[in-house]
């Protein structure tokens, strides 16, 4: 019997039984295959509109885009971001009443991941565009806000940005100095400065964060600022290592009054409002690396197939098919991670908030040494400017950093995860995590309703039975987190806010076993569609990501007992007080 038939999926039925969070339970032990089981594709008829609009946009770019030209003149002409903007590339997710394409998170993704193909600039510029720049007005706005801005922003006919980071405030973005005050007719006035904006001066609306006072409490606030708004002013335009068609300025705000109809959802709830919409946007940069990775990976094959040295392709030497061979099976691994996240936001799981900082630091990561290692193989060439890959470096070496740094992310993952064991420990559930974590993102809370379910599934048991080895071991893996993640609590308590050589390592176990759940969710469903004598190929590839994520896993919890984590702490303080590395060979 078919597997997806035997169970009926959870995210259709019972919503008492619902957890909020996929991965937050996995540091309880549980494991809701509930909700990444089946894997989740989209509807036909989206997938034929999904199909449409990637034909068209590789169409039009193949004929209209030079990569190159725009890193040049340092924009996309406008008469090309306006057809963009006729293909529907604008508004990807945006509702068809609203002048969008109505695409699920799937479809979203699907579609970046060509933009991402193609050029990453571009893919930042309509990034900062619609996953974050206007996504705030899609989640949080007004009827009114929807109807006035989004068919005008979804069509391309106006800009948009997002405008959180300053000079004093970067990745503790709590921690902004811009500020809100109140006017007695409910206007607000805004001043400060932002830093490092995209779009920044072809913007025609900005979400801004600031400041505010609430009630004679500290708070913040989402404000829509507008082009030409009395003294609103675009700064000095940032000369950048990549990306040199992003349009990134500094901003400032002197007294600009924005009317009570542009406040951004609640007031003083505009923290929320920043990190619900990096949330979103976390995934796109996890996609966009999985079509960036897929074209490096299209061009290395082509190259080690034609390349000869020492007799031989390049292609039939161990050391490169070392390098090919990972990319493949991880590059089969994140693909299966991002698109699983978002099914879980498609099928409306409230909470993916650690989901989407996995893939995010999992593909920017990934995509880097995929590069390197991509242009290793292309030797000499790869160092050319006249070749892709110096830009490639180039453009994606800041993805690691910004939308949330990937030091940070990891500790909130971890934090993330560890703060429903800390509320479910005796004893334990008054450490107030949350307030130092406060700001390194809001965590939500996780509201499963665990004292009235009974059943705390901690095997996977919807996985096909072809491939219940892996699932058995990721079963044991969830487990020895959750082991291991209720131990570092009590031996730390709340100073496990500072541990961060072991968040990196709860980040990285939960990354892998979240990963190999999406490999065994997608190949179940590749079993079932194809059958599995059929699906030798993607069988190889699951069994070889699975045992390979799996050794890490080890690792890594091997490392949370013993480890040198001290030495490594030591080594920097000494550094820090000697002020210099220092250590000579001989005098000179
Ligand atoms: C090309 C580009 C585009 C951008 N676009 C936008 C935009 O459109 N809108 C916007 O608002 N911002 C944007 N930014 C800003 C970006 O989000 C920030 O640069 C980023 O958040 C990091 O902040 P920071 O530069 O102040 O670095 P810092 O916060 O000073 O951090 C530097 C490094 O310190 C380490 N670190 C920091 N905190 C911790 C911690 N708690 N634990 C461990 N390690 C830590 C990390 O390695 C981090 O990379 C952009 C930046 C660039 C360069």
């Amino acid at each position: 019997m078919a597997v997806r038939e035997a169970i009926p999926s959870l995210r259709e039925a019972d919503t008492e039984q619902k957890v909020s969070s996929f991965a937050k339970a996995l540091f309880l032990g549980e494991i809701h295959d509930e909700l990444v089981f089946p894997w989740p594709s989209p509807e036909a008829d989206e997938q034929a509109r999904i199909r449409d609009l990637n034909a068209r946009l590789r169409e039009y770019c193949a004929e209209n885009y030079d990569p190159r030209r725009i890193e040049e003149e340092r924009w996309i002409p406008d008469e090309t971001l306006r057809e963009l903007g006729e293909i529907g590339v604008m508004g990807l997710y945006v509702d068809e009443r609203h002048g969008g394409q109505g695409l699920s998170q799937t479809g979203y993704a699907r579609v970046f991941e060509t933009i991402g193909e193609i050029d990453a600039t571009l893919a930042i510029v309509l990034g900062v565009h619609q996953s974050i720049g206007y996504k705030g007005i899609s989640l949080f706005g007004s009827d009114e806000q929807k109807d006035r801005w989004l068919p005008d922003l979804a069509t391309g006919r106006k800009f948009a940005a997002f405008a959180l980071t300053e000079p004093r405030a970067g990745s503790d973005a709590y921690e902004i100095q811009t500020r809100a005050v109140r006017q007695p007719d409910g206007a607000w006035v805004l001043n400060g400065e932002k830093r490092y904006i995209g779009n920044g001066s072809r913007a025609d609306v900005l979400t801004v964060f600031a400041r505010c006072e609430i009630d004679g409490r500290d708070k913040h606030i989402a404000l829509l600022v507008e082009k030409g708004m009395d003294g609103f002013e675009v700064g000095e335009r940032y000369d950048t290592m990549g990306l040199r068609g992003n349009d990134l300025r500094r901003l400032y705000f002197k007294d600009v009054r924005v009317p009570p109809e542009n406040v951004l959802g609640e007031e003083g709830d505009g923290f929320r409002v920043a990190m619900q919409i990096l949330n979103n946007g976390r995934i796109g940069l996890g996609t966009g690396s999985v079509g960036a990775t897929k074209k490096l990976l299209d061009l290395t094959i082509g190259h080690v197939k034609e390349r000869q040295q020492f007799g031989q392709p390049l292609a039939d030497f161990e050391l490169v098919q070392d390098k090919v061979g990972w990319m493949v099976s991880y590059l089969f691994g994140l693909e299966a991670m991002t698109y699983l996240t978002c099914g879980l936001v498609d099928a409306g799981v409230p909470d993916y908030s650690l989901e989407s900082a996995i893939c995010k630091v999992s593909g920017t990561e990934f995509l880097w040494y995929a590069a390197n290692r991509s242009l290793q193989l292309a030797g000499g060439q790869g160092y050319l400017r006249s070749e892709p890959w110096e830009k490639v470096v180039r453009d994606i070496r800041i993805f690691p950093i910004f939308e949330g740094a990937n030091d940070v992310l990891r500790a909130f993952i971890a934090l993330g995860g560890i703060k429903p064991v800390g509320e479910k420990l005796e004893g334990l559930g008054d450490i107030g995590l949350s307030d130092p974590i406060g700001s390194i993102g809001v965590l939500v809370d996780y509201v499963a309703d665990r004292a009235r379910r009974e059943v705390r599934p901690d095997r996977i048991g919807m996985a096909h039975e072809e491939l219940s080895g892996h699932a058995d071991a990721v079963s044991d893996q969830v487990k020895q987190l959750a082991g291991t993640t209720e131990k570092l609590l009590r031996e730390h308590g709340k100073d496990v806010i500072r541990r961060q050589f072991q968040q990196k390592r709860l980040a990285d176990i939960v990354a892998d076993v979240f990963a190999q759940v999406a490999v065994l969710s997608r190949v179940s469903n590749i079993f079932e569609d194809q059958g599995v004598e059929a699906s030798g190929q993607e069988r190889f590839i699951a069994d070889t990501f699975c045992s390979r994520a799996a050794s890490r896993v080890r690792g890594n919890f091997d490392q949370v007992e013993s480890n040198d984590d001290d030495r490594m702490s030591s080594l920097a303080k000494l550094a820090y007080k000697r002020g210099e590395y220092g250590y000579a060979l001989f005098e000179d």
